[in-house]
């Protein structure tokens, strides 16, 4: 034990889970925080942590639970994971995910002024904030001009960590996330959605996928390093926002190509539009476009700069594009086979 103690809210979620152990082996006495009955559970199980977590049942639209959760827990670091994370989700349920995006953060940032004022503080910021500020490299000073109502609701509580740094003293960070993927990604996300079902058609569980948009370019990383880097941001001597990202930039069709090539499935690309295919060696359609799966509008290209995070934090994104999609799909035929999965 190293008498520092976390709460952690969203700990069954991929980062909630990855930052839990993380922190766990350095010795923190850790609290998670969760909605009742949030599913999850089996990250901690493959982690190996389950039972090591003291639970604490927390609900951002509520603020006497955040009051109980932080007397209980009285951190010293404060990680909040809590949100509605689904960016296609939020076209449909906005009101909701402001409440708990954006409004949330005004609750928690508020309980920790009046309970837990010397609480560091991390928020899970996003590079959906930048929606459509063109196809450079974003860092810690480019502007924001978000897309869905996922991004805007993330923006608020972005400036809203900014203030209460700068406003009422705290030390307050965000991390600006690039994508960041794992075998513990929720299985809506385009990349474990993509090497689950890699891994299914190679053995015959399922015939094919239907997807969205195909152009997209995004930076993905690998979600066990980022949380290291949010470990380090709040050990700085001063609170600061970050970019956490990998630099490299690839398209949803180059990430679906890489990790069925890795389940031996080779795909060519026929049509265009919503008529594109995916069609294996043997001719058979394996990857279908569905307008199901399209946002109302959608960022076009994401990549970050995270040289910052290099100079202060000594931080690198280490593991890139093509062996994460080989990882997760290795993964995914693991778990398939009851084998243990590296994490
Ligand atoms: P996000 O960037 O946090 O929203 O992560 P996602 O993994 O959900 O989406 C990454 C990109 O993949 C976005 O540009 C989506 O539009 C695109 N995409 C294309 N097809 C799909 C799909 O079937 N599901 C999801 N989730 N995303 C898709």
């Amino acid at each position: 034990m190293n008498g520092k103690r976390a709460l952690i809210t969203g700990y069954r979620g991929q980062d909630g889970a990855y930052l839990s152990r993380l922190l766990l082996e350095k010795g923190y006495q850790v609290y998670g925080a969760d909605r009742a009955g949030d599913s999850g559970q089996w990250r901690l199980r493959e982690l190996g942590i389950e039972g090591r977590v003291q639970e604490l049942p927390l609900d951002l639209l509520e603020t006497s639970n955040i009051i109980d959760a932080l007397e209980k827990a009285r951190p010293d670091e404060i990680y909040n994971f809590a949100a509605q994370s689904f960016v296609l989700v939020s076209f449909a349920q906005p009101v909701l995910t402001a409440e708990v995006n954006a409004v949330g953060v005004a609750r928690l940032l508020e309980a920790m002024r009046k309970a837990a004022p010397e609480a560091r503080f991390f928020q899970a910021s996003t590079a959906e904030l930048f929606g459509s500020t063109g196809s450079a490299q974003k860092n810690e000073t480019t502007d924001f001009h978000p897309k869905s109502p996922y991004a805007v609701s993330k923006l608020y509580a972005h400036w809203l960590t900014v203030n209460y740094r700068q406003a009422q003293g705290m030390y307050a960070c965000n991390g600006i996330l690039f994508n960041h993927e794992s075998p513990l990604r929720g299985e809506e996300f385009l990349t474990r959605k993509i090497t689950m079902a890699a891994a299914r058609i190679t053995k015959g569980l399922q015939e094919k996928v239907a997807v969205g948009n195909l152009d997209a370019l995004r930076d993905w990383g690998y979600a066990k390093e980022y949380v290291d880097a949010m470990w380090r941001i709040l050990q700085q001597p001063e609170p600061d926002d970050y970019i956490l990202a990998t630099g490299e930039v690839h398209s949803v069709r180059e990430f679906i190509g890489t990790a069925f090539a890795a389940a031996g499935l080779g795909l060519r690309w026929e049509g265009s539009g919503l008529q594109e295919k995916g069609v294996d060696q043997d001719g058979k359609v394996r990857v279908e476009v569905s307008k199901e799966f399209y946002r109302p509008a959608d960022v076009k290209e994401l990549i970050g700069d995270a040289s910052k995070a290099e100079r202060v934090l000594g931080w690198k994104a280490r593991t890139k594009f093509g062996d994460l999609a080989a990882m997760m799909v290795d993964s995914e035929i693991r778990r398939m086979e009851g084998k243990k999965v590296e994490l």
